[in-house]
């Protein structure tokens, strides 16, 4: 028997499995994601794991959020589009990442999440500022999943807009390109919505 640590050093996704939060639920459907954006396969009945993204934006004058874009990505596929990035843009966003944010006290304190409990403490700021994410005018919202669970470990996660911006300006050209020609492929904005707001990457990390 290893201690946790160590057990987490083995598996960073060793990990407590939970319902899904319907913070994780498809805004288009309003239930669970069934698929993987790129490849189609089925979430659920393949027993892959799976990623999803999920970025929010409130125009200006209103209060609530509405969802900019969506997705559900199969591990395969993420590792695909990953091994894709530069390696230069990959080395800082995890320098970035284990700079900012100890990632082990994390995990600790959400080992001790009790089964049914909300994960809403962990999702309404951004894990590198710790800023609220009300007081914000854009985040998105990572997390990790198998089958009909979210597997909470390092994920859960938001991010807002400073430390989106922040984690933007460490990729190589290269890359941001790669992840334009990636949200070109799979989503379209109405202009009017780009010219209010910076283009937006998937972080995938
Ligand atoms: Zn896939």
């Amino acid at each position: 028997m290893g201690s946790p640590k160590d057990e987490a050093a083995q598996n960073p996704f060793s990990v407590k499995a939970t319902e899904i939060p319907e913070s994780f639920h498809s805004f288009e459907t309003g239930g669970p994601f069934q698929k993987c954006l790129v490849c189609g396969i089925d979430l659920v009945k393949s027993g892959m794991p799976y990623f999803i993204e999920k970025a929010f934006r409130k125009y200006p004058g209103y209060k609530a959020f509405d969802i900019t874009y969506e997705f559900a990505m199969c591990f395969k596929c993420a590792e695909n589009l990953r091994k894709e990035l530069s390696i230069e843009s990959q080395e800082r966003m995890k320098q970035y990442m284990e700079s900012k944010i100890d990632f082990e006290k994390r995990r600790h304190s959400m080992s001790g999440l009790e089964p049914g409990k909300s994960l809403e403490p962990w999702l309404d700021h951004c894990l590198v500022s710790g800023e609220p994410l009300q007081d914000q005018n854009e985040y998105v919202l990572y997390g990790y999943f198998q089958g009909n669970n979210m597997m909470v470990s390092d994920f859960p996660y938001a991010i807002g807009p400073q430390a989106m911006d922040e984690l933007t300006d460490l990729l190589s050209n290269k890359t941001l390109g790669e992840m334009d020609d990636f949200m070109g492929q799979y989503f379209t904005g109405p202009p009017e919505v780009n010219e209010l707001f910076k283009p937006r990457r998937p972080v995938l990390l």
